[in-house]
């Protein structure tokens, strides 16, 4: 039994703990512990000061554990009595607890929107059981951001993770994927390259462009200072969102000691994170597909170690078997349904109606403005507007400058789908050491002339390869053309890479 007195708005406040008959000290007297010496009460000190039964000092921890969490709530100047969370029965997680500021973030069109975008884009006109949707996935990534938090706070009490250092997280693992357009990964990495060449766009930044309008929006900065989130706090979870692969460490959110904590939601040292474990399972669990790595077992065998100075998420030697298995499962999502043949067939298909339709499908934007598709990545009003629902849209108009798209969009119904004719593996010679992925165009050197340097796209010449390689026999009818072939480069990471 422990009891707590708790001043809302005080810096400080003093937790008092009766035992019941178990002793603190050697002594047994009654202890006062100030709130701040409550993250120091870990399992081996409460050995080493005498409380013997095992079951004892874990019921005792677990009740450090709400102390710490009023004592926090306290220094947030949080009242208790507005902490309604609520449940939802999630098909993944069962049923889970979300805090009430996650609740308002949900409760608004910006969160709403992701009901209408297919967590797999395509994928689900060839797997029906792929209709599963970001929405889903943001609550369970917000869930499982939560679930690891705790875990690390429990086994760790010295990492001193608030609970306002939770629900940063929580709320990150929650808004995360807020800007993604419309059939996921097809939008940012097909449609807007070859709208808007050159541009170095991803659905990441406007994960955070959509998380301030929602904020905005929705009037949401003061629900947010109810909670005790603060300017910093919010600029914390933008970080969280955003973080980039080769951007330093930075401590404008929280200090270097709290570093870790950037490692949950899109842990971009080693690409295990809370994002990947919530779509691994949803993604099996609709596909059908197998996958033998636990989530669960695995958060439990983490801890926070410094290494080279820096404090990383860290996991035990013997669970190598476990990290196997996620990337094996993330591999078998990659070359079963993800990479499959006819979803990029249809992906390729969807993204020529979108850039044929882009010019005359106009999108309402602030101020009334009517924006194209490819603008509206820069207005966070049209773009709430930009779900997998356009095609539909361009479908039922009856606009004759969308007649070009909606006869493509028409094949797909039908299932006249472009034929696939075949597949290659570039060696190393033939692909000049470019990165098909990331570069548009080759510097190829003529080997006739040392001086001469010509640019190339690529997939020119590619398709070049292929129009010379087609024989008479194989020409059922006439000759295929260089802008009747779609290239498409699978990009199929390998283990641990
Ligand atoms: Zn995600």
């Amino acid at each position: 039994m422990a009891g707590v007195d708790v001043r809302p708005g005080q810096a400080q406040c003093t937790v008092a703990v009766d035992l019941e008959g178990q002793v603190l000290t050697s002594d047994g007297q009654q202890q006062e512990v100030s709130g701040k010496g409550l993250d120091y009460l870990t399992y081996k000190v409460l050995k080493e000061i005498g409380v013997s039964a095992v079951g004892k000092r874990l019921e005792l921890l677990q009740e450090f554990q709400k102390l710490k969490k009023l004592r926090d709530h306290a220094i947030a100047g949080v009242s208790v009595d507005s902490l309604h969370y609520k449940v939802f029965n999630d098909r993944i997680h069962g049923q889970i607890e979300l805090h009430p500021l996650c609740v308002r973030i949900i409760d608004t069109p910006q969160f709403q929107r992701l009901r209408y975008i297919k967590q797999l884009g395509c994928a689900y006109l060839v797997f029906p059981g792929a209709a599963h949707n970001r929405f889903e996935h943001s609550i369970g990534v917000c869930y499982l951001a939560e679930s690891f938090c705790r875990t690390l706070q429990y086994r760790q009490p010295e990492l001193n993770i608030t609970e306002k250092d939770i629900l940063c997280v929580q709320i990150a693992g929650l808004c995360h994927d807020l800007g993604h357009g419309p059939f996921s990964h097809m939008f940012d990495q097909l449609f807007i390259p070859t709208v808007r060449q050159g541009s170095e766009w991803k659905h990441e930044k406007a994960s955070v462009d959509m998380f301030d309008h929602l904020i905005e929006a929705n009037q949401l900065i003061d629900v947010f200072a109810k909670y005790g989130l603060d300017a910093q706090d919010i600029n914390f979870i933008k970080e969280l969102i955003k973080r980039g692969k080769k951007k330093p460490l930075r401590d404008t959110g929280r200090n270097k000691d709290k570093n870790f904590l950037y490692e949950i939601v899109a842990n971009e040292r080693n690409g295990i994170d809370v994002d990947k474990w919530d779509y691994f399972q949803r993604d099996c669990e609709n596909l059908a597909i197998s996958s033998s790595f636990d989530s669960r077992r695995f958060e439990k065998f983490c801890r926070v170690i410094e290494v080279d100075g820096e404090k990383q998420i860290c996991t035990r030697d013997k669970e190598v078997a476990n990290v196997y298995d996620m990337f094996y499962t993330r591999y078998s999502l990659h070359r079963r349904a993800y990479q499959h043949k006819v979803v990029k067939i249809i992906e390729s298909m969807l993204v020529e109606a979108l850039v044929k339709a882009n010019d005359h499908f106009l999108v309402k934007g602030k101020e009334g403005n009517m924006l194209q598709m490819s603008e509206a990545i820069d207005d966070m009003v049209a773009y709430t507007n930009m779900t997998d629902d356009i095609i539909l849209q361009i479908m039922r108009s009856d606009e004759p400058a969308l007649a070009e798209s909606r006869h493509i969009l028409e094949m797909v119904q039908r299932r006249e789908l472009y034929k696939f004719i075949g597949k290659t593996q570039p060696t190393q010679e033939h692909d000049h050491g470019m990165d098909f992925r990331k570069k548009n165009t080759v510097q190829k050197m003529d080997t006739m002339d040392q001086n001469t340097v010509e640019e190339r796209d690529p997939m020119d010449q590619i398709k070049e390869d292929i129009i010379q390689a087609q024989k008479p026999e194989d020409m059922d009818g006439e000759p295929l053309e260089a802008d009747q072939l779609i290239i498409h480069v699978r990009a199929v990471y390998l283990l641990y890479t």
